[in-house]
C-alpha cells in the first residue's frame, strides 16, 4: 500500500522505503568522504545505522538513548563493541519528520556527510525512495507528564500533547543571530518547507578552537553558515531571516529519533544543545510513569492524527 507523499499529518502506520537510495559527501568534523545509502526495512526493524568500511564492515549501531557517546557540536552514537558514527541528527530529523520508521542506512565511514549542512539533501532522498505503508501500526513514546532538565540557564522540557511538536529559543547576544523563537508541530509537508532547509552555523570566533579539538575539519562555507559578529562570511544569503533557530529545531527532530519511536510530546528547548536533549530523553524513558506506547488504531475516527 502506497501512501501519498509527503505526509500532512504524523502516520498511523510504519513506513519504510521503496527503494535503495545512495548519496556521497564529506563529514563536517571528520572532512573524510563518505558514501551513504537508504534502504527498506522490515516493520518493527527501526532505524538501523550499518559501518560498512574496513574493521567495521557490516558492525550495526541500532538508536538507543544510550547509543549516544559524544555530544559536542554533533550527536555520535555508538555500539558495545565501540564502533562509532559521528554526525548523525540531520539525517535522522529528516527520518523522523518524513515517518519513516524502519531502514536500513549504510555508511561508508565515521561520519554521516554534511552535504550543504541542512537536512535537505536527506529529504529529497528519502521522497526519491518512495516511502511505502507497512500495514503495522505506528508505536508512539506518549509523554504521560510533564519533564524537565536544567544545565545552568539551559533548559528542555517536554510535556504531554495530542500531536508531535517542538519550540525553540536561542540568543546569541552581540551577533547577527540575536534571540530568536520558533514553534514547529511536526508534520512531512512542513519538515521539508521550513525546517530542513536551515543550515548549521558556527561563529567565526570559535573555528580555531573547533579544529584544534578536532572538530569541524571539514567544515566550509559550502556546508555551515559563518557568522562573524553582525554579519555573516557566506557569499549567499540566509535561507530564512531566522534559519538558526529553525536548524536548532532540525537538531532537536534528529536527538528526539534517538528515543527509538516517534515521541508524542511537546518539547520546548530554552538555549539547550545535543547533550541536554539526550539527557532529558534519558530521563523520559527511565521513568515508566513519564510515558507509555500509544497507537491509533483502535479509535480511528476519535483522534485527530
Ligand atoms: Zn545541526
Amino acid at each position: 500500500m502506497h501512501d501519498p507523499f509527503p505526509f500532512s499529518a504524523p502516520p498511523r502506520w510504519q513506513h519504510t522505503l521503496g527503494k535503495t537510495v545512495p548519496c556521497e559527501g564529506i563529514g563536517l568534523h571528520t572532512g573524510i568522504e563518505v558514501r551513504l545509502s537508504l534502504g527498506p526495512a522490515p516493520a518493527d526493524a527501526g532505524l538501523v545505522f550499518m559501518r560498512k568500511d574496513g574493521p567495521h564492515r557490516s558492525a550495526s549501531i541500532a538508536l538507543h538513548p544510550r547509543a549516544v557517546c559524544q555530544t559536542r557540536r554533533g550527536t555520535s552514537i555508538g555500539n558495545v563493541d565501540g564502533v562509532t558514527l559521528a554526525t548523525t541528527e540531520h539525517l535522522l530529523a529528516a527520518l523522523a519528520a518524513c515517518g519513516i520508521d524502519n531502514a536500513v542506512i549504510e555508511v561508508s565511514g565515521p561520519e554521516i556527510p554534511a552535504m550543504d549542512g541542512s537536512a535537505l539533501a536527506f529529504a529529497t532522498l528519502i521522497k526519491e525512495a518512495v516511502p511505502v505503508s507497512q500495514n503495522i501500526p505506528r508505536r508512539y513514546i506518549e509523554v504521560l507528564k510533564a519533564i524537565t532538565c536544567l544545565d545552568g540557564n539551559r533548559q528542555v522540557s517536554l510535556k504531554p500533547s495530542t500531536i508531535p511538536k517542538i519550540s525553540a529559543r536561542i540568543d546569541y547576544p552581540d551577533t547577527l543571530i540575536g534571540e530568536q523563537s520558533y514553534h514547529f508541530d511536526v508534520t512531512a509537508t512542513g519538515f521539508i518547507k521550513d525546517i530542513a532547509p536551515a543550515r548549521t552555523f558556527a561563529l567565526a570566533h570559535e573555528i580555531k578552537g573547533l579544529k584544534e579539538a578536532g572538530l569541524a575539519l571539514g567544515g566550509s562555507l559550502d556546508n555551515c553558515i559563518l557568522v562573524d559578529g553582525m554579519t555573516i562570511q557566506n557569499p549567499d544569503n540566509l535561507r530564512f531571516y531566522d534559519e538558526f533557530v529553525r536548524h536548532k529545531i532540525l537538531d532537536i527532530l534528529g536527538d528526539l529519533a534517538l528515543a527509538g519511536a516517534p515521541v508524542l510530546g511537546h518539547f520546548i528547548s530554552d538555549c539547550a544543545g545535543h547533550s541536554l536533549n539526550n539527557t532529558l530523553i534519558r530521563t523520559l524513558m527511565d521513568d515508566p510513569d513519564a510515558w507509555r506506547w500509544k497507537t491509533f488504531t483502535e479509535s480511528p475516527d476519535k483522534t485527530t492524527l
